[in-house]
């Protein structure tokens, strides 16, 4: 693509930013550059590769992309969302402080609070939607404001755009975890965020096929010291990682829409089911978001939960009675997954106030034909 890629639409950018024939052969697809090392003209000399450690062009494609998907200035891939993260807690010293939302990723709060407290990084976790909460929290050394919309198992919708403001008031910088949402749904830099942070091994990738994170940003310096991190600590993804996740990116916008179609429909099915006694979905009128997400979001996305009656044995039950939701963790594929999350993805923070209720059942609802997916659950839930 010749010219400017934030130009274009969405899916434009997705199939085309970074994406210019390759120049040797023409190949319409980047090439997978499954090379450790580039030769040298001579001594200081180079096309721009010297170790694919710092740079390979099949990642530097996925980078330019997904950039271009955030609306953001830079991108940097890693190895895994947890690796992203890893990068942005190693701009922190001894002695600062983290707030953060208290219904993150468990993976994140563990990395804060069973990793990096060993460096002297102090940790406060409070529930964002109450925002003189994330005021009173923030101190002298806070460092960064940890946001994550919508959150995972409840799907509660912070306010970015107050929380960036809330965030930069403080000196320090706000991290938007928008893995749930995807560049297509919502792009936080825009409400202000200074940093965006994602698991690309969920909708970005969207093939279940892959693990993957990414760091976009506008500031220079920023992208700088983290891409300085990116290098010496090395959680870098390979080249292959890098192609599967460029070429799920392409569908993305396709995939977001019938994901959130399909969550809907089936939120809105739940929510009138003899059954089922809470629902938790930003599309639907009744959650207690439902204006903030409309503002912030362009859809609803495809992650949900709920609860029956009859509690976690209820629960239990239907999550072994489905045929095409698979009993799985992950989320953000093809295929409709079905997950109990205080005994699967939220077992690190089970015993403390963040734990979901046991009863909770979480649904990524997958792409396939929506009157199957109702079809199944009927049958499970009867
Ligand atoms: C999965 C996930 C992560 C961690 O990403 P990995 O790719 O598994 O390392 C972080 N945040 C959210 C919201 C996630 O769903």
């Amino acid at each position: 693509m010749k010219t400017a890629p934030h130009k274009h639409g969405f899916e434009t950018i997705a199939i085309h930013a970074g994406q210019d024939p390759e120049g040797l052969t023409g190949a319409v697809v980047v090439p997978i550059f499954q090379t450790s090392t580039f030769a040298q003209e001579a001594v200081g000399k180079n096309k721009g590769y010297e170790y694919a450690r710092t740079g390979n062009p099949t990642r530097t494609a996925l980078e330019t992309c997904l950039a271009a998907l955030e609306g953001a200035r830079w991108a940097l891939a890693f190895a895994s969302g947890m690796a992203a993260s890893d990068a942005v807690a190693h701009l922190l010293s001894k002695g600062d402080h983290v707030v953060m939302a208290d219904d993150v990723y468990g993976g994140t709060y563990r990395l804060f609070a069973r990793v990096f407290d060993r460096a002297g990084i102090d940790l406060t976790a409070v529930d964002m939607r109450k925002l003189d909460a994330v005021r009173r929290a923030v101190r002298a050394r806070t460092k960064l404001v940890w946001i994550e919309t919508p959150s995972n198992p409840l799907l509660k919708v912070l306010d970015i755009a107050a929380l960036a403001e809330i965030a930069h008031k403080a000196h320090a910088l706000a991290v938007v975890d928008n893995t749930f949402a995807s560049p297509y749904l919502q792009q936080p830099t825009k409400l202000g965020a200074d940093l965006v942070l994602h698991s690309t091994t969920k909708y970005l990738g969207g093939h279940s096929d892959v693990v993957g994170g990414a760091l976009a940003g506008e500031d220079a310096e920023l992208h700088d010291r983290l891409a300085f991190v990116q290098n010496a600590a090395g959680g870098v993804p390979g080249p292959f990682d890098a192609w599967l996740v460029l070429r799920g990116a392409k569908t993305l916008g396709l995939r977001m829409d019938r994901h959130s179609a399909n969550a809907q429909a089936i939120a809105e099915w739940l929510a009138e089911h003899p059954k089922v006694t809470r629902v938790n979905y930003p599309g639907l009128a009744s959650h207690p978001q439902h204006a903030l997400a409309r503002r912030q979001m362009r859809a609803f996305g495809g992650m949900l939960s709920f609860e029956l009656r009859g509690g976690e044995a209820s629960a239990k039950r239907v999550a072994a009675r489905t045929k095409i939701f698979a009993l799985a963790e992950s989320l953000g594929g093809v295929e409709s997954l079905i997950e109990l999350p205080l005994a699967m993805t939220h077992g690190s923070v089970r015993g403390t106030k963040l734990a979901p209720p046991a009863g909770l059942v979480r649904l990524s609802v997958g792409i396939e034909t929506i009157d199957d997916l109702i079809a199944d659950l009927a049958q499970a839930i009867a």
